[in-house]
């Protein structure tokens, strides 16, 4: 099968031609139709310091996808082939003390799929039953291709309740920007995001935010003015990584606000934990989604009309994947995704043609 392999320790992804995996008694065969690409992705293909310490190589990448269940394995009897799938991106162990207990999501030996074990930039993924999703009719191919990071949105947006509450998102990335939907659908009054890129606060504005707003431009103090905003966000989800943006989250919060922080910064980040400590604030660490609590959510918020496919900005053949990256890379667009329908369909791949 045609597949998006990490397979040199250098910078760069490549189209191969690999075998096709093969279901354990405990495995589902998916045939990958659309991806998306992440962040993640973007570090593995530069081969940055992260991606070095991390990723075995050869890998097959990625782990956005929707797919079809081609078949299982001999112990499998929830899933039947042709069924419309993605698949839980992170493998749990299932003997820690949280899996034991329920608490999948909290693992402490989580195994990433496209990360440690094989991803699913290819035609075909096996994973475990336990990590397959089967998707509602009224999720459309695009929404469920993308069902791991509006997870990451909806697990952030619903760790506190926002219903009447005034939200502060830092970061209009795809997944801020899915997060601020999410926000306004569970009820909340006013949804601030903040960006420093243009494009990335034309497109939350084009979702429904209250206000985007480019923090060097205008200061939140004068946000919360003219919004008539007397005591601060409520919550806040940081969604950017970055610390000026998590600084200024912090001098904007109401007491007693909470935080919830999914944003990744590239080291330590220094704050003022006196305005943490005086202002009563509660900040909690995000990482993944919750299983399988999450993905219940993200079905039927959808089912009940949110609606994020705005966030989607470009498509592309799973053969002009360079130029899917290289729009990735530029941090403009939306989510990017990946066309695998036609792969394989005849014969040697266009890339390896030319
Ligand atoms: P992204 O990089 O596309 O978006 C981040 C946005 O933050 C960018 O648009 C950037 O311009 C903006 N930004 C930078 N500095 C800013 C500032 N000072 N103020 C406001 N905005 C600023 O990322 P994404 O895919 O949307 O993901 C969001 C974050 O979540 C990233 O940090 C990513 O690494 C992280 N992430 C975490 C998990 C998890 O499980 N914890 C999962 C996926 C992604
Ligand atoms: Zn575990």
């Amino acid at each position: 099968m045609k597949a998006l392999v990490k397979s040199r320790a250098e910078r760069g992804l490549w189209l191969e031609d690999v075998p096709t995996p093969q279901p354990g008694i405990n495995d589902v065969l998916i045939r990958v139709l659309i991806t998306g690409i992440c962040g993640t992705d973007l570090h593995i293909y530069d081969w940055d310091e992260w991606a070095r310490a991390t990723i075995p190589v050869p890998l097959i990448v990625g782990h956005e996808f929707v797919g079809k269940v081609v078949s299982v394995g001999a112990n499998v009897s929830d899933f039947h082939s042709g069924e419309i799938v993605s698949g839980e991106g992170h493998v749990v162990c299932g003997r820690c003390r949280n899996c034991l207990a329920g608490r999948r999501h909290l693992c402490a030996h989580t195994l990433g799929v496209g990360v440690n074990r094989a991803g699913a930039f290819a035609e075909y993924i096996v994973l475990p039953m336990s990590n397959v999703w089967r998707h509602s009719q009224h999720v459309d191919l695009e929404t469920a291709a993308i069902f791991d990071p509006l997870g990451n949105a909806v697990h952030t947006a619903l760790s506190f309740p926002v219903l009447g509450e005034d939200v502060l998102i830092t970061g209009a990335g795809p997944i801020g920007i899915m997060a601020a939907a999410v926000s306004r659908h569970a009820g909340a009054r006013y949804v601030v995001i903040t960006d420093v890129k243009p494009n990335r606060l034309a497109l939350a504005r084009q979702m429904g935010v209250t206000l985007a707003v480019n923090p060097n431009e205008k200061k939140l103090a004068a946000i919360q003015k003219q919004l008539g905003m007397h005591e601060g966000f409520d919550v806040g989800l940081e969604m950017s990584g970055s610390a000026t943006a998590f600084r200024e989250m912090l001098a904007n919060m109401s007491h007693g606000a909470k935080i919830a922080m999914l944003g990744i910064p590239a080291g330590e980040m220094a704050i003022d934990w006196r305005q943490v400590i005086f202002n009563m604030l509660t900040i909690k660490g995000i990482y993944g989604r919750e299983m399988y609590e999450t993905w219940y959510k993200m079905t039927v918020m959808l089912e009940s009309g949110l609606d994020i496919k705005p966030v989607i900005t470009d498509r592309f053949a799973w053969h002009e994947y360079q130029k899917a990256f290289e729009v990735m890379a530029s941090g403009d667009a939306g989510k990017v995704l990946l066309d695998w329908r036609e792969a394989g369909a005849a014969g040697a791949t266009p890339a390896a043609r030319s």
